[in-house]
């Protein structure tokens, strides 16, 4: 059975890199029917936050995906955070050193930075010079001696070739020569990455791991590790990185926001989902896809080896298709759960008993939370400023046309269409001459015709109509009228 995981780090805040690697390996484990599982790797004390590990949970879980395995939810190969396996590496360590394939490395930084830039000097890779490799026991106790901590090094076997086909890059050789024994304990006794991210997705039963390509040269080590303690490897695959639109590795200056922001700006999960899911694979349909879908035509065959590009404009366009995806119910209960200036929320706007008709009257013409509460302010708030264009429109209708206006209020009209078409009978008007100046008075705003026009952008009059109810309509045309 297929088992995925999710491994990061809790040293920072999640952003569109690693939320992009968490969909693809929950979407690959869904497809298949297998697990996913989510594995804090927190070994690093000085960088790990338990605030990040909280905030990445509750990411996970507002993108849809949950875990099936992982903290909170127990599956027999626990605990799921790092910082609590430690007795668990000290096995593998002790198994290492005894068979002489760990020892214990005594450099200071100082020393390997100077080992460093002479390997620099000299046109070669930089590379452990294997200063403290065979060092004797006296050799050993007098460093010790010296207070010096010691980290641990794997010993490198030499001479090895290390083949693996890459799920999404293909054929991968490394020899050995090239690495040079790499620290698997720090100093301070947590373990380094490479090792407890090989030992648990080995000891978690993890069979395909998807991560970023930055991570494609630590695989051959964690490959070496799993073969001399005789553990099983999972299928590696690594996907490339996601890129601004300038083709450089993805980062604030291109807007790129931790999911969070995204969350707090009003963003859905659906939209995130739809564009991450399509950044560095290609699916079939164009359209909107649900979480379910995007599992579906999931496949590893369709993930690219070209760097994603991430552009804004496309995300948008999701959140645009998430919107129109999304039921009335459910925007409201997105909406509401926004604050804007000085704490308020819709629901300080929008009776109660209106919720869903001011989301049907809105729907097409919101992006983000923040229109929707623009909305509702020109709707319900009653204020008396007009925008520069509604003003004009207003002006140029005359106090006639709303004196008109306002006396068919009370007509007994059914409906906009026939309330409309009386007022436009009476002032002498139809088409742009009647809508505008009565979309103006109503709402106090009129859309940039730059940016779509009023006709095409503008909530639908008669839903507008039914929303703002007769007595505030009035009140609106008398002010116009005055
Ligand atoms: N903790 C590692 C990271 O966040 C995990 C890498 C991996 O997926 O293997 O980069």
């Amino acid at each position: 059975a297929v088992k995925t995981r999710f491994a990061p780090s809790p040293t920072g805040e999640m952003h569109l890199g690693n939320a992009r690697t968490a969909l693809f390996n929950a979407l690959y484990a869904r497809h298949h029917g297998g697990v996913f599982l989510l594995r804090i790797e927190d070994t690093d004390r000085e960088r790990s936050r338990s605030e990040h590990s909280e905030q990445l949970q509750r990411d996970l879980r507002w993108l849809g995906l949950d875990w099936q395995e992982g903290p909170g939810v127990e599956g027999g190969a626990g605990p799921y955070v790092q910082s609590e396996r430690a007795g668990i590496y000290e096995h593998y360590y002790d198994r290492l050193i005894a068979a002489d394939l760990a020892y214990p490395c005594y450099c200071s930084e100082q020393e390997l930075a100077i080992a460093r830039k002479a390997q620099q000097a000299a046109g070669q890779p930089p590379r452990y010079p294997g200063t403290c490799a065979r060092l004797s026991a006296d050799e050993r106790a007098r460093r010790a001696g010296e207070g010096r901590r010691p980290t641990l090094r794997f010993r490198v076997p030499p001479g090895q070739t290390i083949e693996f086909n890459d799920s999404v890059r293909g054929a991968q050789r490394f020899r050995s020569e090239e690495i040079g024994d790499f620290i698997i304990r720090r100093a301070d006794g947590s373990a380094a990455f490479f090792f407890s991210n090989a030992i648990d997705d080995a000891l978690m039963g993890v069979t395909h791991v998807l991560r970023g390509e930055d991570h494609l040269t630590n695989t051959p080590r964690q490959l070496m590790l799993l073969n001399v303690l005789e553990l099983p490897a999972p299928a590696y695959g690594h996907i490339a990185m996601i890129v601004g639109e300038d083709g450089a590795p993805l980062s604030k200056r291109h807007g790129s926001q931790s999911l969070r922001q995204l969350r707090e700006t009003g963003y859905l999960p659906e939209a995130l989902c739809n564009h991450l899911a399509r950044l560095g694979h290609t699916y079939e349909q164009d359209g909107y896809l649900s979480l379910d879908e995007l599992a579906a035509g999931f496949a590893l065959e369709r993930l690219g080896r070209a760097p994603a590009r991430h552009d804004p404009q496309q995300l948008l366009h999701w959140q645009k298709e998430a919107i129109q995806h999304a039921t009335d119910a459910e925007l409201w209960e997105w909406l509401q759960t926004h604050r804007f200036l000085h704490g308020r929320t819709l629901g300080d706007f929008v009776p109660q008993e209106q919720t869903i008709a001011f989301v049907q009257a809105i729907r097409d013409n919101i992006e983000m939370p923040v229109d929707a509460f623009v909305w509702a302010a020109n709707l319900f708030a009653e204020t008396d400023k007009y925008d520069p264009d509604a003003q004009q429109v207003i002006e140029a209708a005359g106090r006639g046309f709303f004196a008109a206006a306002d006396a068919e209020i009370n007509a007994g009209h059914e409906d906009f269409r026939t309330y409309s078409k009386a007022v436009g009978q009476a002032a002498g008007v139809k088409g742009k001459q009647l809508f505008m100046p009565l979309r103006a008075a109503m709402t106090g705003e009129l859309y940039d015709p730059e940016h779509g026009g009023v006709w095409r952008n503008g909530p639908e009059l008669g839903r507008l109509w039914e929303l703002l109810g007769k007595p505030r309509i009035q009140r609106r045309l008398r002010r116009a009228a005055a």
